[in-house]
């Protein structure tokens, strides 16, 4: 998938919300936590990731552009919120009550575990096919291996052969 070119706007009003909820927090606790990397390359239906070690967030470009206030808002302390918790509690569930703590009493953000966000746009294409027992999906791939003759897929469940379509129950 392309990924899509981000306004600059959009990037500064990103890295402000940032700058923002790290320097609420730095106040709140008393720290100097350094600023996290900030990148775009999320894939998926994910809308970002927090990468404790590496000290960075992956942002979703195609979801940030679709749904920018709320990343603006919500996704961009969220994530941030993982990194400030593993620095000052270490490990420990990634949506527990140190996260949400960090969320709503030192971010001021309403805890919420995933972001519901349109996600047709990144969903990759599939085909649909049937067994004897259910629908599956192939990817572009595999459904271009089948059509050219040079595979075939059976359901590990019944073992039947896949065949283009909607499984209807008989
Ligand atoms: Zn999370
Ligand atoms: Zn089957």
């Amino acid at each position: 998938m392309k990924t899509p070119r981000l306004p600059i706007a959009l990037q500064q009003a990103v890295m402000r919300s940032l700058r923002h909820s790290l320097e609420l927090a730095n106040q709140k606790l008393a720290r100097s936590y350094p600023e996290p990397k900030l990148i775009y390359q999320q894939r998926g239906t994910a809308a970002g990731t927090a990468w404790l070690e590496k000290w960075e967030i992956r942002l979703n470009p195609v979801l940030l552009l679709e749904n920018q206030q709320a990343f603006i808002d919500e996704v961009v302390p969220h994530e941030l919120a993982h990194l400030l918790v593993w620095k000052h509690f270490g490990r420990v569930a990634p949506h527990g009550k140190e996260w949400k703590w960090m969320m709503e009493s030192v971010l001021g953000v309403p805890a919420q575990r995933t972001h519901r966000f349109e996600v047709e746009s990144v969903r990759s294409r599939t085909f649909n096919y049937r067994c004897q027992c259910q629908q599956h999906h192939l990817t572009v791939r595999r459904h271009n291996r089948v059509v050219r003759g040079e595979s075939e897929y059976r359901c590990v469940s019944c073992g039947s052969l896949l065949k283009p379509g909607d499984y209807l129950p008989s």
